[in-house]
């Protein structure tokens, strides 16, 4: 791990109760990195990883970093009050989306495993900054390799429905299509935590997160039983 402390940072006014993922969606890791420690930016993160998995680390865990900025998950709307903030060196949908590399994603699971040990959060309250700011933001992307996490325990389950029976492998149980309306279904969205106001971008972000091979906005018995299986899986 090397030290590159960032000036933005305050005090925090929550508990961590959430670790929010994100990708530095510049050109080259130099740049992010000037970006994070940069007094002018305004932003920052508690740790910046490489593709090589160096990690680099800006902010102490006990101090408010800026990377959520205006959103809300499951009601919180001071998430970097009650985060840890991860950016993944990668040029992101502007400059050239590359997947993750896995030394990268190796990296980013030891540092969750510690904030785990550290503080009470629960896999479902690790998100993607599109998850909490859906009309902002769409990192990490449809490329964030979710199951991984999920199956280090690391985040929620991603329910796999494409041509996979019920009590599949990945030992998510599948729920069938609840029939909700379009209507229903966003209700059900802010239920599992999204902001809704915007009801398709919230869409776009569920689907980005939790059913990547097509993210279109568009409700269908697959997102909609994915979310169900969610829900029930959360107890809500
Ligand atoms: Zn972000």
């Amino acid at each position: 791990m090397i030290l590159r402390p960032s000036p933005n940072f305050g005090d925090r006014k929550l508990p961590v109760t959430m670790a929010v993922i994100h990708y530095t969606g510049m050109r080259t890791a130099d740049a992010a990195l000037d970006t994070l420690t940069s007094p002018a930016s305004g932003v920052s993160s508690h740790y910046m990883i490489a593709e090589d998995g160096t990690v680099f680390a800006l902010v102490d865990e006990g101090k408010r970093a800026w990377h959520a900025g205006a959103g809300e998950w499951r009601g919180i709307t001071d998430v970097n009050s009650a985060s840890v903030g991860y950016e993944l060196v990668n040029p992101g949908s502007e400059f050239g989306y590359t997947p993750f590399p896995e030394p990268q994603i190796a990296a980013l699971v030891s540092l969750l495993r510690g904030a785990f040990a550290r503080y009470a959060i629960r896999p479902a309250n690790v998100i993607g900054h599109s998850d909490l700011a859906p009309t902002r933001k769409d990192d990490p992307g449809e490329l964030f390799p979710w199951p991984m996490l999920a199956a280090a325990g690391l985040a929620a389950r991603v329910p796999v429905l494409d041509n996979v029976p019920r009590g599949t492998p990945n030992g998510f149980e599948a729920a069938p299509d609840p029939g909700w309306t379009d209507a229903g279904a966003t209700l059900a969205l802010g239920r599992y935590g999204y902001g809704v106001a915007e009801t398709k971008a919230a869409l776009v972000a569920f689907q980005r997160h939790f059913r990547p091979s097509r993210v279109d906005g568009v409700w269908d018995a697959q997102s909609r039983a994915a979310l169900l299986a969610l829900l029930r899986a959360e107890g809500l």
